[in-house]
């Protein structure tokens, strides 16, 4: 963040406003983390603050600190409505165009307020009056951080702003191994143990509670893997029906992508969901190196992320939507080779 904003967001936080905090929908840790690390300590700041999510969240998040507080826009409307009705101040966090928040976007759009953006993802939009982006950053969360100390305030985090902020930068990171995961994540993430974060409590909390039906669907998943050696790619598919089968709830097929890119000699995985009821493949990508899964995501699946991990949707039956998918990649075997 340059001076001049950071000067902005003194003056506009110098007087008691009404916050709103965005998640993008489907929120994952770093979403969730950042927004109710950023919702506790303007609270200490003496604002009003309250996050409004577009949908619900995973389960393996909900003992979060203050996760109970957050409306769901879907769920509890008029509540989520009448915040940001009243709001004066409007963060965004862990995405890059409104967009991205759903059925949030028109009301978001429509509204006039100070928009502050935190995000770390490619491509940031232009629609606030303070834009925090910085794609080189591990997570929201690792951002957050360094927003409370740009505002000279890091004496401040309590242990619920520190236990937030660690597991949304745990978990975007694939627990500190990503690319993005730099020295300095290691300093903010230690400096966060020293403020009351207890590492082994949130790891066992966040990759420790499996159901059994979860575990069974991974066994599924990983029997539907299709391995490309000649183009480094393998894929997963889930069907709606499969989903049905082990009992899916949100946030279950969390990771799932990850298995592909623990083979040998795998460098691009994807996984594609079923889901009926939206009536769309919803589409996760990762990469080891320097293929460009936000590109990929882009060009052809109306998605977008990060160079490593990202995400997109077809509106195509699951079939067809292979079919799509294996044409595209073999028009990328060089760059799948290198
Ligand atoms: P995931 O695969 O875990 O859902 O998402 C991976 C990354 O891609 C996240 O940073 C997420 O914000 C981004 N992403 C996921 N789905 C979409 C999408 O449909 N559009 C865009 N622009 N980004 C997405
Ligand atoms: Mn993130």
């Amino acid at each position: 963040m340059n001076l001049e904003d950071i000067t902005t967001v003194k003056s506009i936080l110098s007087q008691p406003q009404n916050i709103a905090i965005i998640p993008h929908k489907n929120p994952d840790g770093d979403a969730i983390g950042s927004c109710l690390a950023l919702c506790f300590f303007l609270k200490d700041q003496g604002h009003k603050a309250t996050v409004v999510a577009p949908n619900d969240f995973p389960k393996f998040l909900k003992w979060m600190p203050g996760c109970n507080s957050i409306l769901n826009y879907e769920r509890e409307n008029s509540q989520a409505k009448k915040v940001l009705e009243e709001a004066t101040v409007v963060f965004t966090l862990d995405f890059n165009d409104l967009s991205r928040t759903g059925q949030l976007e028109t009301p978001l759009k429509e509204k006039n307020a100070d928009f502050i953006m935190i995000d770390h993802h490619q491509q940031p939009n232009g629609y606030a009056k303070v834009t925090y982006s910085d794609v080189n950053m591990s997570s929201t969360c690792e951002m957050v951080y360094n927003f409370i100390e740009f505002l000279g305030a890091l004496d401040s985090i309590t242990p619920e702003i520190a236990t937030n902020l660690y597991t949304g930068i745990m978990t975007d990171t694939g627990s500190f191994k990503y690319r993005t995961t730099s020295s300095r994540t290691h300093r903010v993430v230690a400096d966060l143990m020293d403020k009351g974060a207890s590492n082994m409590e949130i790891h066992q909390k966040v990759f420790d509670t499996n159901s059994p039906s979860r575990l069974h669907l991974l066994g599924a998943a990983l029997r539907n893997m299709v391995i490309l050696p000649e183009l480094k790619t393998a894929y997963i598919t889930l069907s709606q029906d499969e989903l049905d089968q082990y009992d899916f709830k949100k946030g279950d097929t969390e990771g799932f992508v990850n298995y592909g890119l623990t083979l040998e000699d795998i460098n691009f995985a994807a996984i594609f969901i079923e889901n009926k009821e939206e009536g769309i493949i919803k589409i996760s990508f990762r990469s080891i190196g320097d293929f460009s899964v936000n590109q990929f995501a882009r060009e052809h699946f109306h998605g977008g992320g990060h160079d490593n991990a990202a995400g997109g949707r077809s509106e195509l039956s699951m079939e067809e939507t292979i079919d799509k998918f294996n044409l595209i990649l073999k028009t990328y075997q060089k760059e799948l080779n290198p």
